[in-house]
C-alpha cells in the first residue's frame, strides 16, 4: 500500500475502532501526520488520560506506552511496534534504588519519565525534561536521587543548588553522542545561529547553549524568536515541526547520528496493522502498576 492509501485507512479505522494515535516528536514526519496529537512525553501523558477513546496507539516508545496503560488502565493501549524501546530506561537498578535510600534518610527518588514501569514503581515521583527543575525544587528532601539519566540530573542540580542532586551513570545513547567539537563546527560554519539544546545532552553542550529546553520548548522558542538560523541539540524527528513552526527558517543538525533508532521503528504500515489486529497490546503488572501510577500522578500533582 503507497503511503496515501494507508493514511486514508489509518484514519477510517480510527474512527471504526474508536482510537486515538499519539506521537512523539521523535517519530518520522509520515506518523506524526496521521496523529490526532504530537508531542512530548508529558503533553502525551497527558492526551491519554484526558481521552475518551477505547483504543490508544501509542506511536513512540515503549515506556510511553506504558506510561498510557497505568494511567488508563481500562484503555486497550497498542503499541504498532513493542520492540521499540528506550534503552536509557534500562539504565539504572532497583538495588541501585535501594542502597540510595539506605545510604539517606531524607531522599527523595526522582524518575525521569524516560524510565520502566518497576522503576517508577520505586520512586516518589516521575518528572518530565520540562518540570523537573520545577519538581525538585518543591520537593521537601534534601537530597535527591534523579535517575535515570546523569545529565539531566546535572541540569537539574545546576538550576537546584540548594540540594544534594547525584544519578546512576545513565544517559540518552542520542544525545550523548554530541560533542563540545561537534557544535564548536556547526557555529563556525552558522556563526549567526543560535544553539538550542535538549537537557538529555551533556553538560559541556548545555553550557554553550543559548537556549536549553524539552522539545515542546524548544519548537516554541523558535516560533516565537526573531532569529532564523538554529542548531538543534536533539533527535532529528524534532525537525518536521520546527520546519512547520519556523518557515523560512534555517536549521543545522550535526550527523546521521542524532537518529533515535527506536522511535524510528514506528511505520505508517505497522500503525495500520495495529489498528487492523489490535495488537501488540501493552500490559503491566497490576502490582507495578499501581505504585508506578502514584508516582506518575504525583508528577501531574506537582507540575
Ligand atoms: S532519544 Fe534517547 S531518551 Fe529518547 S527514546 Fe531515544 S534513546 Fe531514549
Amino acid at each position: 500500500m503507497n503511503s496515501d492509501i494507508l493514511k486514508n485507512s489509518i484514519s477510517k479505522l480510527k474512527e471504526e475502532k474508536d482510537a486515538i494515535v499519539l506521537a512523539h516528536y521523535y517519530v518520522d514526519g509520515d506518523v506524526q501526520e496521521i496523529a490526532d496529537f504530537v508531542g512530548d512525553s508529558y503533553y502525551l501523558s497527558q492526551k491519554a488520560l484526558e481521552s475518551d477513546n477505547k483504543i490508544i496507539v501509542f506511536c513512540g516508545v515503549h515506556f510511553m506506552a506504558e506510561s498510557a496503560k497505568i494511567l488508563s488502565p481500562h484503555k486497550t493501549v497498542l503499541m504498532p511496534d513493542s520492540s521499540a524501546d528506550c534503552p536509557m530506561a534500562h539504565m539504572v537498578t532497583p538495588k541501585e534504588i535501594k542502597k540510595a535510600r539506605e545510604d539517606y534518610d531524607d531522599l527523595a527518588v526522582v524518575c525521569y519519565i524516560n524510565s520502566t514501569a518497576q522503576i517508577k514503581a520505586l520512586s516518589d515521583v516521575c518528572v518530565t525534561s520540562a518540570n523537573a527543575v520545577n519538581i525538585v525544587k518543591n520537593l521537601k528532601e534534601e537530597n535527591i536521587f534523579f535517575i535515570p539519566d546523569k545529565n539531566l540530573g546535572q541540569y537539574v542540580a545546576s538550576q537546584v543548588p540548594d540540594k544534594n542532586i547525584f544519578s546512576n551513570d545513565g544517559c540518552c545513547p542520542v544525545h550523548n553522542i554530541l560533542t563540545k567539537n561537534c557544535i564548536n563546527e556547526a557555529i563556525a560554519s552558522n556563526p549567526d545561529a543560535l544553539v538550542l539544546a535538549h537537557p538529555e545532552c551533556s553538560f559541556d553542550i548545555l553550557e554553550m547553549a543559548d537556549f536549553i529546553g524539552s522539545t515542546t520548548s524548544i519548537i516554541e522558542y523558535v516560533s516565537s524568536s526573531k532569529h532564523n538560523s538554529f542548531i538543534i541539540c536533539t533527535e532529528v524527528g524534532i525537525l518536521h515541526q520546527l520546519n512547520k513552526e519556523g518557515k523560512n527558517k534555517n536549521f543545522h543538525l550535526f550527523n546521521e547520528q542524532q537518529v533515535c533508532q527506536d522511535m524510528k521503528k514506528i511505520t505508517l504500515e505497522k500503525v495500520y496493522n495495529s489498528l487492523v489486529s489490535l495488537e501488540p497490546e501493552i500490559h503491566v503488572n497490576n502490582d507495578i502498576s499501581l505504585k508506578a501510577k502514584t508516582a506518575l500522578e504525583m508528577m501531574h500533582k506537582l507540575a
